[in-house]
């Protein structure tokens, strides 16, 4: 490949929103015969919306006491599911120890300005059952049948823990990019198997699959940021040239393993940071674009 002809691709590409981070992009972009996809805020908008808040009988914390809390603790956070539930509250308490897991959940010491306590605070945990445990919560299979419950059709949601004990949890919902299932069509034209990867659910995971066009068997769900990796890696290991695409701080790793790293430009810094290329129309049918792009600079100067 001559250097004009691959800059005249990244060239057109720029042009398309499509932002390649140096000529031999190109040649990793023509050579991928798997497209593995991020779930949330890819292949979905990432705008989801509260749709229910479950508060335990068993414990005090009523549904808007817990929502408040949760979006306290959320407003530090940048996860879509973040920003849902942080939405919910425009003036949110103040909090304190703030720590985050990627593809885990946030926990905090929210400090109410007036509560009956005097400005002790409570320790809030919201986020996977991996990570209340993590932060020293126990989950029961009760918990877990209203988590599974919770996740019917399709939803999302996360667990909310106050002081040490779970106090219930939110549902959240998140829909399919309009033109996702016909641009994953359009990569299967092109000779690409898609692959769906996830930190969510298997049963949000799989109603997504389902909708878009992904085979049941190439969902993997419930995976942390490193096996994300894995499943990148075993591909690879397969025989196959992977291409990743996804927007968050739980894909960046993945992003940088596989053969060709593709980031939303709608995503975090550090998905842009780890990827080869930027999609700044923050649409699937830009990743059938570059590999046709890719195709059709290198078939030229061929
Ligand atoms: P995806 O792979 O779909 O983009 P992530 O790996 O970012 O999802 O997250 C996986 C799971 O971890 C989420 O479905 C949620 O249960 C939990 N999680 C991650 N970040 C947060 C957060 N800020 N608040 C609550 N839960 C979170
Ligand atoms: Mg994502």
């Amino acid at each position: 490949a001559t250097p004009t002809a691959l800059l005249t691709g990244t060239g057109r590409g720029a042009q398309l929103g499509i932002l390649i981070k140096g000529p031999a992009v190109l040649e990793d972009t023509r050579r991928v015969d798997t497209i593995v996809l991020d779930k949330t805020g890819t292949v979905t908008t990432g705008r989801l919306t509260v749709e229910h808040v479950e508060a335990f009988e068993d414990v005090e914390c009523g549904q808007t006491r817990l929502l408040r809390l949760a979006a306290a603790v959320e407003h530090a956070s940048e996860h879509p599911i973040a920003w849902a539930i942080a939405r919910t509250q425009p003036s949110p308490a103040t909090v304190e120890h703030f720590a985050s897991a990627p593809g885990g959940g946030v926990r905090g010491l929210v400090v109410e300005p007036f509560s009956e306590q005097g400005g002790a605070g409570h320790m809030v945990v919201v986020g996977r059952e991996e990570w209340l445990g993590a932060s020293g919560v126990d989950v029961d299979d009760e918990t877990r049948l209203s988590l599974a419950a919770a996740e019917r059709d399709g939803a999302t949601a996360v667990l909310v823990a106050v002081d040490g004990r779970v106090a219930g949890l939110v549902t959240l919902r998140d829909a399919v990019k309009p033109g996702a299932a016909d641009a994953i069509a359009r990569l299967r034209r092109l000779g690409l198997t898609p692959v769906l990867l996830t930190g969510d659910n298997a049963h949000s995971a799989r109603y997504v699959a389902e909708q878009v066009g992904i085979d049941a068997e190439r969902v993997h769900a419930g995976v942390s940021p490193a096996e994300k990796v894995a499943v990148v890696e075993r591909l690879q290991v397969g025989g196959a040239t992977v291409a990743m695409a996804g927007d968050g701080v739980n894909d960046a790793a993945a992003l940088a393993q596989a053969d060709l790293g593709l980031a939303m430009g709608s995503g975090t810094d550090v998905a842009i940071d780890a990827a080869d290329i930027t999609l700044m129309g923050h649409h699937l049918g830009q990743v059938a674009d570059a590999v046709e792009l890719s195709r059709r600079t290198l078939g030229i100067i061929r």
